[in-house]
Order: structure tokens, then C-alpha cells, then sequence
């Protein structure tokens, strides 16, 4: 489980620390940079839009980006990590949905970029993650479909990486928290939670 911070501050950090969590996300870089510096012995996760600018205040300090989507980002972080002599490992955001609202690569995409990081010295890449599409209703199946879809996608590429060296499709970060245990089932390794965790 990774806790999703964004909405407390370090207060609640400490309390969850203390309660024997280890990994917090934050989605926003000013806030990823406060809390981790505050706490760098956690594992930090970045899971908010990326704007390559912001990129050098979280390459290098996040355990896991998860939400990179185009080349150009998988670019700018393999560069910055290069400079800082690291490899920063990476999850691909796919718009499984669809919905011309959402970040994520369109699923037809992936191959393409998959074979961009597998070039980029700098990157690793660790999986796959999604956003579920906002229910209609309580009784909407869509989120458990988008999950499994995302499981689906990454059953069909993850032969064609088996001999990659930077490249697995291990992880799929899926699940919030209306809907995580939708993605339990379906599979997810890493489950973002927030509003569940703090109220
Ligand atoms: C805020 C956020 C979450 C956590 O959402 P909750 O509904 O509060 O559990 C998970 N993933 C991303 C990308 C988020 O921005």
C-alpha cells in the first residue's frame, strides 16, 4: 500500500510512520520534495501529472515514478537520473478508459514507449498503472473493468520483456480508495490510498 499523503501534512506522516508505514505518495512536486526531505528514509512515490520541469526535484528522490506517459518525460528522467548517477525506476500510466480527460498513454502506445525506455540507460521501468474512470453509479462494474484490462495488457507484453534488462512489467499500481479492493482482485501490487487512511 502506498499512503497517499496529499491531503495532511507532516503530523499524520509521523503517526503513520509510527503505525509501520513505509511508503507515502505525493502528487504535486513542492509537497514531494517538503515531505521527502523531511522523512528520506521512506520510500517516496510520485503518482501526479508530470511536467518535465518539475521533473529534477523528483528523479533521483522517488522510489517510483508512477505515472510517466509519453517519451519525452521517460527522456527527461533518464537524463537527470544519468546526471545523478542513478537509474530511476518507472511505472507506465496507461488511459485504459479512454476518456479524452485522463492522463495515461493510449494502450495501443505502449509498445512504443516500452521500446523508448528500453533504450534509455536512466530509466527503469517496473510496471504499469492506471485510474479507474469516475462510477456512475455504486453498482458501476467500470473500475474493476478498467483493472482488469490493465492486467490483461500487461499478460500480453510481458513476454516480449522477459530478457529485457530494464524492463519487467512485475508491478500494476491500480486501486484507490472507493475501488481498491476491486484492484486486489484483479491483481494490483500497489494499491494508492488516501482519504480511507486519514478519516
Ligand atoms: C489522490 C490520489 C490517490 C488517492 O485517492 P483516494 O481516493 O484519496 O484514496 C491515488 N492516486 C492518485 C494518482 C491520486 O492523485
Amino acid at each position: 500500500m502506498v499512503a497517499v499523503s496529499k491531503t495532511v501534512g507532516m503530523p499524520e506522516v509521523q503517526r503513520a510512520r509510527e503505525a509501520g508505514i513505509r511508503d507515502f505518495g505525493e502528487n504535486r512536486s513542492p509537497l514531494f520534495l517538503q515531505k521527502q526531505q523531511a522523512f528520506p528514509g521512506e520510500r517516496w512515490h510520485f503518482i501526479g501529472h508530470i511536467q518535465t520541469n518539475k521533473l529534477k526535484d523528483v528523479v533521483g528522490r522517488a522510489s517510483l515514478i508512477h505515472s510517466v506517459a509519453t517519451r519525452h518525460a521517460l527522456e527527461v528522467i533518464s537524463r537527470l537520473a544519468i546526471e545523478r548517477q542513478a537509474r530511476q525506476a518507472v511505472l507506465i500510466e496507461v488511459n485504459v478508459s479512454g476518456e479524452a480527460s485522463k492522463d495515461g498513454a493510449a494502450s495501443q502506445d505502449l509498445p512504443s514507449l516500452l521500446e523508448a525506455a528500453g533504450q534509455l540507460p536512466g530509466v527503469e521501468v517496473r510496471g504499469l498503472m492506471t485510474m479507474a474512470p469516475v462510477l456512475r453509479s455504486e453498482h458501476d462494474d467500470a473500475a474493476r473493468e478498467t483493472f482488469a484490462s490493465l492486467r490483461r495488457l500487461r499478460d500480453n507484453l510481458a513476454p516480449d520483456y522477459a530478457d529485457a534488462d530494464t524492463i519487467s512489467l512485475n508491478e500494476l499500481s491500480m486501486g484507490m480508495s472507493d475501488d481498491f479492493e476491486d484492484a486486489v482482485k484483479e491483481g494490483a501490487t500497489l494499491v494508492r490510498i488516501g482519504r480511507r487512511l486519514w478519516s
